[in-house]
């Protein structure tokens, strides 16, 4: 079966490559991307077409870090580092899952709002509660999202009512990823972070990780507080990232949110075992960890993809959250002396679109043999230019003026979801 769309259509291929094909055409064969046109060839004449006249159809955005039960407190209590904000605001609220009726009004809510923000694609830590969590994978599979999604364990350090025995964590990890039969969103292994989990929960979930070929999810050198506890829990390992290594858990496709101080050893690591970085520039500054070095660690060839970090990110949208990650780069370049270039918009546009859909096995931007994960996008609302303003020119203006209105539909995994 064949498929037509045409509109203006928006894509990056590559870092820094921001493609357009004004009034162009996106054919899907089967469900899968077959080629995009700027003239339709012959063979599909008479084919119909969806036309979606002057809007844009552009790539959904993939959010590679959000922790869905901190939804509740979106945008509230900003005025902490991570080790006190994490006590004080994240661990109480992560407690009420417990109450499997407020995590389904709270997730289904959750997995909307990521679709009307067209993310169709994500990596999502969830508590540690195993009835809340498949509740989670649930609606999300239901809203129509496609991801993963981790059970987090946490054996040491929680709060009150959000800890597990060591026992306990390994146990119903493995009655939750005995219970996910869900189409589209897949199990994770995600220990919180090296100071949630001793020594013999780490290298369970190691061991659990490798048995049944789950791919790992955790935090990195997020804070200097945090690293300095870090190196307290093991002298024996000289930077961060080794906690996770030894015990099988630094591996291709292991998802590592932050890093903003992994030094250029630890950035060397992450890209020779193929880690993907998740940088979350709202959480850091938000929490005052820091601006990450992105531009180094691009320069370096490290696969870095974009995270809203909600909570610790006040928002959902991605637009929002490249615009943060440009920003942050353009801190980090005044001070460093002018000596790093920022982020640029094609750039920011690649990292919360292409280099996230490529985790879960997509090509370059719009590529031939994918799914259609799309958004057709409607910015008639905002003002005219001078002149007309080109495609390209309106998209980069939709990485700073994205609102969930324009956002007339949603393609995720070919169906459309909104
Ligand atoms: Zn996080």
């Amino acid at each position: 079966m064949t498929t037509i769309f045409r509109g203006n259509i928006v894509h990056t291929p590559r870092l820094g490559e921001l493609k357009t094909i004004p009034r162009g055409y996106l054919v899907l064969e089967d469900g899968v991307i077959d080629g995009l046109y700027d003239h339709l060839p012959h063979r599909y004449d008479g084919v119909p077409v969806e036309d979606w006249g002057d809007r844009l159809i552009m790539q959904s955005f993939a959010d590679m870090h959000v922790h869905a039960p901190q939804y509740a407190m979106e945008a509230i209590g900003m005025d902490l580092p991570l080790l006190e904000w994490l006590q004080t605001y994240a661990f109480p609220t992560e407690a009420r899952y417990a109450d499997t009726e407020f995590a389904r009004r709270t997730y289904r809510r959750l997995a909307q709002e990521l679709i009307s923000w067209g993310t169709t694609r994500v990596a999502m830590f969830s508590s540690l509660h195993t009835d809340a969590t498949l509740i989670l994978m649930e609606e999300l599979e239901k809203a129509g999202i496609c991801g993963y999604v981790g059970k987090v364990n946490m054996d040491r350090n929680g709060g009150e009512n959000l800890q597990e025995t060591t026992e306990e964590s390994l146990r119903e990890t493995v009655r939750w990823l005995d219970s996910c039969h869900f189409a589209h969103i897949h199990p994770i292994i995600t220990p919180r972070f090296t100071p949630s989990c001793t020594d013999e929960l780490m290298r369970g979930l190691g061991k659990l990780g490798r048995e049944r070929g789950l791919y790992v999810q955790s935090h990195l050198s997020e804070n200097l507080s945090e690293m300095e506890w870090v190196r307290q829990l093991h002298p024996d390992c000289r930077r961060y990232w080794e906690t996770y290594q030894k015990f099988g858990m630094w591996r291709s496709h292991t998802i590592m949110a932050h890093c903003v101080h992994s030094d250029v050893r630890e950035q060397e690591a992450i890209r020779d075992a193929n880690v993907l970085v998740a940088h979350c520039a709202a959480s850091n500054v938000n929490l005052c960890s820091g601006t990450a070095p992105v531009r180094e660690m691009l320069d370096r060839g490290l696969w870095v993809a974009l995270g809203s970090d909600v909570a610790g990110g006040d928002h959902l949208s991605m637009a929002r959250n490249i615009e943060h990650a440009i920003r942050a780069s353009k801190i980090r370049r005044i001070e460093s002396n002018w000596h790093t270039p920022f982020l640029t918009v094609a750039e920011g546009l690649y990292l919360g679109t292409t280099a996230g859909h490529r985790y879960f096995g997509a090509g370059n931007g719009f590529a031939k043999g994918d799914k259609l994960h799309a958004i057709v996008v409607d910015d008639s609302a905002l003002p005219e230019g001078v002149r007309e303003l080109t495609v390209r020119e309106r998209a980069e203006r939709l990485v700073y003026q994205m609102r969930q209105e324009f956002i007339t539909a949603v393609y995720s995994d070919s169906r459309r979801v909104r």
